[in-house]
Order: structure tokens, then C-alpha cells, then sequence
């Protein structure tokens, strides 16, 4: 099963437990827009070569869409569109005014040059510029894709429609970016392990976590899990894993990554396998890098008590199975990670009003966000004896499929 089945799997489950009719659910799981475009750009060397780029727009009935932009070689449009589904979920858990889209482009971006990736973003925008916008669709960082790569699009696309910051967030802080917005996603994973240890009755302090990943979400919500007293006993990237018992120094490895460029040989512990890492002795796995990575075999050998996904769809419902009979609880990503898109609501908010605020208050607006939507995920998975997954599915599809039945069909 791929992603875009897991969500679709996961979506059904959540709809038929709350007999919404199969009318409904088709008209929620059906995407509203599909875009395939063929990027050719000149190469460095002169060669021209084409790329394909996805966008898909899922669902505009709670406001404009909004989803990530990935570059990497194993997208394709199903996995996009299982994401922009995914989106629309996510951003009706936490209550923005947003619906759900997703972009990738097939390519490797660690072969190409910077210029050779300013021309594809550029393109990207050329071809899609009609159908984003900010009271349309709103693209984000994503795996690959960084502030640099927003900034790109913001410029191209106010080429075409004139000054536009709110097109786009994830932007550079002198561009109209938010403060708070690079580190959003790990900083709301930080609050839902703070509920989650607190409902459980663990102490933050010496819990020990493993990291899958260490880009964008996986690095800061290792640093803040490591302020607030966490133990990282292990972490990976492409590059390689390596563990600890003991605890990761942390802000040697950060050192390490910034001169080497990867966790490989981190000199701090010891040697950890992609596999290896899943199933590390540990208290709380967050799988932070890709999707799929958990399926019914990896979960049997899981040995934490609790897994925090910070990557989108990185458990198969076969893996979702084995944890309920493990009693493993598994906070869903449409939760886990969703304060990249809480706190790129609140650039576009900042955006629209022409209006900065300052760190503090983007931290604190976060926290509470991520706090009511965990409090409302909790009290439905308690008062229906569902798993966390499934009751923010409910949470989410009640409010996506409200607004569009008062929206009329
Ligand atoms: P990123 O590109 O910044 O980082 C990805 C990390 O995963 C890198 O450290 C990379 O080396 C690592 N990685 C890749 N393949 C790996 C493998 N096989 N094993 C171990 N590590 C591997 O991307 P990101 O923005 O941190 O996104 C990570 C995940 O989180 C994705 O699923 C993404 O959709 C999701 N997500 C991101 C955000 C965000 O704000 N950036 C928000 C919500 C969800």
C-alpha cells in the first residue's frame, strides 16, 4: 500500500465510523484539480531537459489550498495526491482557514546546480501561475524545498499578478517570511510530545526519543526535545544513523552535520542502520524524513512505547494494526505536524495585513493552536474509543464535510 492508499485507507475508516454515506464520502476524497506540467530548462552545460511537476488541489471548501512543494526523484501523482489529501485533513485539524493541495517535482535536486533550480522553480510558477495564488492555492517548504526556493516563487509569480508575499509562505524572513516559521513544524511537535508525556504520566526530562531524519522537521524538533530534557538516543539522515544510549550530545552533532553535511560519522556514538533506528530502544519514535517507512514487519520490532509522526504518512495502516495490539499509541501526522502549516497561516495573515510580529507571539499562538487541536483529538479518541488517528479524521472530515455542505454542492 503506498501513501496515498494509507490516507484514502485512512479517510473510509474515519467516514464510515461516522456514516457520513458514501455520496459525501466520494465528494470528499475526490481531489478538485489534477495538474501534471512538463518543465524543460536549460542546463548549465547547455543541454535542455524536462522535468515533470505536480500540483493538486484537493479541497477549497474550509479557503484557499495550501500543501507543500517537494523536489525529489520518486515523486509521482498519486503520492502527490495522497498528500494534498492529507493536507486537507491536516489543516482542518487545526482549524485554518485553508483547504488541502500538494506539489513535487521529479528531480534530484542534490544533482543540479543552484541556477539550474532557480530556472525549474521559475518554470514551475510560469505554468501554474493561473491556478495558485493567494486566494487560491499557497505552496510551502517541503522535502528539498527551502526558504530560498519560496522566495523564487514569490518573485515569479508577482512577475505575472504584481507584488504578492502572501502567494507563498516559508519565505525568507526578509522577504516577507514569518519568524518562528523555520522551526513551526518541529516546535509543534515539541507541544504535542509535552501533552502526550504529560497524559501518560512521563516526565520530559530523560524520556529518551529517536529521530528519523534530520532536515527541516526532524532537527528542530530533536534541538527543542533536547532543550525541554529529552534524551535523543539516535538519529539518521540520507547520509547514515548513529546512536547512543547514553544521549546524543546534540549540539555537537549539529556542528558535525554543519561541516560535513550529514550524521555519518558522528564521532559521538555509534553507527545506526535506516532499520536499526526504527526499532532502537527508545520511549518515543518520531519518523521525520519519508513516508512509508513503517510497515507491519518494522512496527513488530518497534520497541518505543510511542511514536510521533513528524513526516507525512511515514505508518502503514498494516503498521497502525500492530501498534493498537502492541498498545504502541501513535500520534498521527494531520497532528504532529501541523505546525509548519498553523504558523505559514499566520505568515499569510501577517502577509495580508502588511503586519510582522515577533517571535514570541508566532511561539505562542503555535503552542495554543497545537494545544486545543491535541485537547479535541483526545476527547473524541476518549468519548469513542478510537485510536488518535482515527478521531482527528473524524474531527477533520466533520468540519471539511460541514463546510461544504453550506457551501452547497
Ligand atoms: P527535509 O528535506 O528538510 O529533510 C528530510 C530529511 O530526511 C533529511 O535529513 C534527509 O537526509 C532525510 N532522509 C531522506 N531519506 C532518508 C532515509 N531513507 N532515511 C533517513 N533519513 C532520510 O524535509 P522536511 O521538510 O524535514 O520534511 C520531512 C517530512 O516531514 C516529510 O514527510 C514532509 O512531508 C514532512 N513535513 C514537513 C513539514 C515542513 O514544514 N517542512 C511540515 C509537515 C510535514
Amino acid at each position: 500500500m503506498n501513501t496515498a492508499e494509507a490516507t484514502q485507507h485512512y479517510f473510509t475508516k474515519a467516514a464510515r465510523i461516522m456514516n457520513v454515506g458514501e455520496r459525501i464520502e466520494n465528494l470528499l476524497s475526490a481531489p478538485l484539480r489534477e495538474v501534471k506540467v512538463q518543465l524543460a530548462i536549460e542546463l548549465d552545460n547547455g543541454e535542455v531537459r524536462t522535468f515533470t511537476g505536480f500540483r493538486v488541489q484537493h479541497d477549497n471548501s474550509r479557503g484557499p489550498m495550501k500543501g507543500g512543494l517537494r523536489y525529489h526523484p520518486e515523486v509521482n501523482g498519486e503520492e502527490v495526491l495522497g498528500l494534498a489529501s492529507l493536507m486537507t485533513w491536516k489543516t482542518a485539524v487545526v482549524n485554518v482557514p485553508f483547504g488541502g493541495a500538494k506539489g513535487g517535482v521529479q528531480v534530484d535536486p542534490t544533482q543540479m546546480s543552484l541556477k539550474e533550480l532557480e530556472r525549474l522553480t521559475r518554470k514551475f510558477v510560469d505554468q501554474l501561475h493561473d491556478v495558485i495564488g493567494p486566494t487560491r492555492d499557497i505552496p510551502a517548504p517541503d522535502v528539498n524545498t527551502n526558504p530560498q526556493v519560496m522566495a523564487w516563487i514569490m518573485d515569479q509569480y508577482s512577475k505575472y499578478h504584481g507584488h504578492s508575499p502572501a502567494v507563498v509562505t516559508g519565505k525568507p524572513l526578509e522577504l516577507y517570511g514569518s519568524r518562528g516559521r523555520e522551526a513551526a513544524t518541529g516546535r509543534g511537535l515539541l507541544t504535542v510530545c509535552r501533552e502526550v508525556l504529560r497524559d501518560v504520566g512521563r516526565p520530559m526530562k530523560g524520556t529518551r526519543f529517536a529521530v528519523q531524519g534530520f532536515g527541516n522537521v526532524g532537527s528542530h524538533a530533536a534541538r527543542l526535545l533536547f532543550a525541554d530534557g529529552g534524551v535523543i538516543v539516535a538519529v539518521s539522515d540520507v547520509s547514515g544513523g548513529v546512536q547512543n544510549p547514553q544521549g546524543l550530545d546534540l549540539p555537537a552533532l549539529f556542528e558535525h552535520v554543519r561541516k560535513t553535511g550529514g550524521v555519518k560519522g558522528f564521532g559521538g556514538g555509534t553507527p545506526c542502520g535506516q532499520e536499526e533506528l526504527l526499532t532502537v530502544d527508545c520511549d518515543v519514535l518520531v519518523p521525520a524524513a519519508l513516508g512509508g517507512v513503517i510497515d507491519a514487519k518494522v512496527a513488530q520490532s518497534v520497541r518505543a512505547k510511542i511514536v510521533v509522526e513528524g513526516a507525512n504518512s511515514p505508518c502503514l495502516p498494516q503498521a497502525d494494526e500492530v501498534f493498537e495490539k502492541k498498545g504502541v499509541l501513535v500520534v498521527p501526522d494531520i497532528l504532529a505536524n501541523a505546525g509548519g502549516v498553523t504558523v505559514s497561516y499566520f505568515e499569510w495573515v501577517q502577509n495580508l495585513q502588511h503586519v510582522s510580529w515577533d517571535e514570541e507571539r508566532v511561539n505562542a499562538e503555535l503552542e495554543k493552536v497545537m494545544k486545543e487541536s491535541y485537547e479535541r483529538i483526545g476527547s473524541i479518541s476518549r468519548s469513542r474509543q478510537l485510536p488518535l488517528r482515527t478521531a482527528a479524521y473524524v474531527l477533520a472530515i466533520g468540519r471539511v464535510g460541514k463546510a461544504t455542505v453550506l457551501r452547497g454542492i
